[in-house]
């Protein structure tokens, strides 16, 4: 699980506008849906709703009380967040299906959490970051929560786009727009917080996408230089050449790289190879082999980050794209 925050997210006045109201009026949906772009802010606008609900401090979430150092520490008994790393989210149980069995989870536990009453609050709150991850069986699973929480508990829903997701489930939730920070935003922020400056934060900027966390991720390596090759030759070439090109250059990338203290820069670069292959899915590349280079770049940074071998885990992952454009 990723560290609270309880700063509000950066540029997102408008949304937190309309949670402060909903708050004030005491008149809280039962569901929001958060939409907007990878990394502009959803899962922490979502977090900073709950800790808001949570804290005992008047106003904004204190970060010092006991339910806001629960909430830090990821142990608050009333708050349920699923994984980010896999890329499936199961709900109920469901048939395991052979090669997805790693990367999904099975979450009953979410449907025990939302039945139970609260512990310490007054209501339970379930964060579903990336809810596209829902195939089609738990969506049909999750809406008969929706209809009818057992326990009147606050679900906090994240997508890209409401367009990845049932209608059904869409309209039972209360909308909330994220909108990317624009690059002059991200780019001011990365200079004040001393990562960056000049044409590289303009350009960490440009890479991140509106993603303020994406881009001080990117600032902290040699990923930049990816990037630049990413936009001036791998987005030119449509669809599995530029995938293949893109598995070179990360092979490369990661015998570059071989000392434990890369380990940032390596995550950062299969960030951008799957930032890349995200744009690759909206231009040529076939929907089911993005969806694989996806999960192999996925596994690769879990895999990075649980301390295997920088070289080794680039240098497969190299392989496995290369696997999957095949
Ligand atoms: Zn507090």
């Amino acid at each position: 699980m990723t560290a609270w925050s309880f700063d509000p997210p950066l540029g997102q006045e408008q949304a937190l506008k309309l949670l402060a109201g909903d708050l004030e009026r005491g008149r809280l949906a039962h569901a929001y849906l958060f939409e907007g772009p990878e990394g502009a802010g959803k899962a922490t606008l979502a977090r900073s709703l709950a800790a808001r609900m949570l804290c005992r401090a008047p106003g904004a979430a204190c970060g010092r009380c006991h339910a806001c150092r629960m909430l830090a520490g990821g142990n608050h008994p009333d708050v349920l967040e699923l994984p980010r790393e896999v890329t499936e989210l199961r709900i109920g149980r469901f048939m395991d299906r052979p090669g997805v069995k790693s990367e999904s989870v099975d979450h009953q536990p979410l449907l025990d959490f939302l039945r139970f009453k609260p512990m310490e609050a007054e209501r339970r709150i379930a964060i579903i970051p990336d809810a596209e991850r829902m195939r089609s069986e738990a969506a049909n699973a999750f809406l008969k929560t929706l209809e009818e929480p057992p326990g009147s508990p606050l679900i906090l829903l994240t997508v890209v786009s409401r367009d990845r997701l049932p209608a059904t489930i869409v309209s039972r939730c209360r909308l909330v727009a994220v909108k990317p920070l624009p690059p002059e935003k991200i780019a001011a922020e990365l200079a004040r917080r001393g990562l960056s400056s000049g044409a590289d934060a303009r350009d960490l900027a440009m890479a991140a996408e509106g993603s303020l966390g994406m881009a001080m991720r990117l600032a902290g390596g040699d990923a930049l230089e990816l990037w630049r090759w990413l936009i001036g030759e791998g987005f030119a070439k449509p669809g599995a050449p530029a995938a293949r090109m893109l598995a070179e250059r990360l092979q490369a990338f990661g015998s570059g790289v071989d000392s434990a203290g890369k380990r940032d820069s390596a995550v950062a670069a299969l960030d951008l190879a799957a930032l890349a292959v995200r744009r690759m899915l909206r231009g040529t590349l076939d929907a089911r082999k993005g969806a694989e280079c996806l999960a192999v770049l996925w596994e690769a940074a879990d895999r990075v980050r649980r301390n295997v071998a920088v070289d080794l885990a680039l240098s497969s992952a190299a392989y496995s794209l290369m696997a999957a454009m095949k």
